[in-house]
């Protein structure tokens, strides 16, 4: 199944379909697999954004129209064609980068708030090919900032695709941020909302916010695409391992369905219970889809007594898991399984969700902290 931007196979069907109806022209007019090539170039340029004017378009056309006839599966046009894309985007990137083996990342993302990882590396849905198969998929609500998980300079933007409410019918471009390392690799931020506030040339310190979370060029829901990549040759990349630096739980590498984040530590205990149900760490509590629920978060002193901070106003709530569950300052908590979107696949199970609860002091400095993992159910 086609998930991340780098997957061309829509394009391959289209084209077999054109092709399925391959006859002689006359010598003026385009062949339809000259037609063919043409789209994916155009589908090629639109998606990844490319710069046209720096193209030399007669010669992507009539190579491609070569490969395509010499091999109808169209499987040669399509890669020469993509490696050519890659060879464009990343030209300012070295050949033959030395990933920096004690390279670590921080997280992507604010970690107060922990989030899913929603697809590890090596993950079945599309993280199997070479430019995709270190690439970590971050479930993270629209809007979550973006942060630089190492410093570097900006080497390409992708910007100006509208959010979507729904998943399209055809893929559209995603957003993104590409930063250059002092190793020559370079990360992708992929499927941000609109509204990039950096540019390409910029310096980005690690933690510098890149953007937002989007779900832009994503047929799966909202989240972050993040991989590091280096190119290979001159028309080839590859991706990198990553591990990440996460304060509290030491050097990381991310597993699918693991909670990735650094909450504060917690110098109170919260009571928490769903519908009168205790809550308890790290068990899954049952909740019904569609059928909204009620958290009872209490406060435990020292001394053992408590007090009910539900509605306090130092008491935030944060959903971990925005598609498929939503939670609102009162602790009100609704659970679809999939609304509009499916993130994840096999990797992730649609009918979990997550709820992080922060009491804060007057000073607003979090002293407290819980976590409500939950299963919905039918
Ligand atoms: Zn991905």
């Amino acid at each position: 199944m086609a998930y991340c931007p780098q997957s061309l196979r829509p394009f391959s069907l289209l084209l077999l379909l054109a092709l399925s109806t391959l006859t002689p022209a006359p010598a003026e007019a385009a062949s339809p697999a000259e037609n063919a090539v043409s789209k994916m170039l155009d589908d090629l340029i639109r998606i990844r954004r490319i710069d046209a004017s720096q193209l030399d378009r007669p010669h992507l056309v009539a190579e491609g129209t070569r490969l395509a006839l010499m091999d109808p599966t169209l499987a040669a046009a399509t890669r020469w064609l993509t490696s050519e894309m890659w060879r464009l985007q990343y030209a300012k990137a070295p050949i033959s980068a030395r990933p920096d083996p004690n390279a670590t990342y921080r997280l992507p993302y604010a970690a107060k708030i922990p989030r899913i990882v929603a697809q590890a590396a090596g993950g079945p849905m599309s993280h199997q090919d070479a430019e995709n198969h270190e690439a970590i998929d971050f479930a993270m609500p629209i809007g979550a900032p973006v942060l630089a998980a190492r410093r570097g300079r900006v080497l390409q933007v992708g910007d100006g695709t509208p959010l979507r409410e729904r998943p399209p019918v055809q893929q559209d471009a995603p957003n993104f941020v590409s930063v250059l390392h002092d190793d020559g690799t370079f990360a992708l931020y992929l499927h941000l909302a609109p509204g990039i506030p950096v540019k390409p040339g910029d310096d980005v310190e690690i933690g510098a916010k890149l953007g937002e979370a989007g779900n832009t060029g994503s047929p799966s829901g909202p989240h972050l695409h993040f991989v590091v990549l280096r190119r290979l040759g001159a028309s080839q990349v590859g991706s990198v391992p990553v591990r990440f630096v996460v304060p509290g739980a030491g050097i990381v590498t991310p597993r699918a369905r693991a909670y990735l984040g650094s909450p504060p530590t917690p110098t109170m205990k919260l009571r928490i219970s769903l519908d009168g149900r205790p809550v308890e760490e790290g068990k899954l509590t049952q909740i019904r889809a569609g059928k909204p629920g009620q958290l009872r978060v209490e406060a435990v002193a020292t001394d053992g007594t408590s007090r009910d901070v539900t509605t306090d106003a130092h008491t935030e709530y944060a959903s971990m898991t925005l598609w498929s569950v939503d939670v609102d300052g009162k602790g009100r908590i609704s659970a679809q399984p999939a609304r509009g979107f499916a993130v994840g696949g096999p990797d992730v199970d649609r009918s979990l969700g997550g709820v992080a609860i922060f009491y804060g002091d007057s000073g607003d400095r979090d002293v407290g902290l819980g976590k409500v993992e939950l299963q919905l159910t039918p």
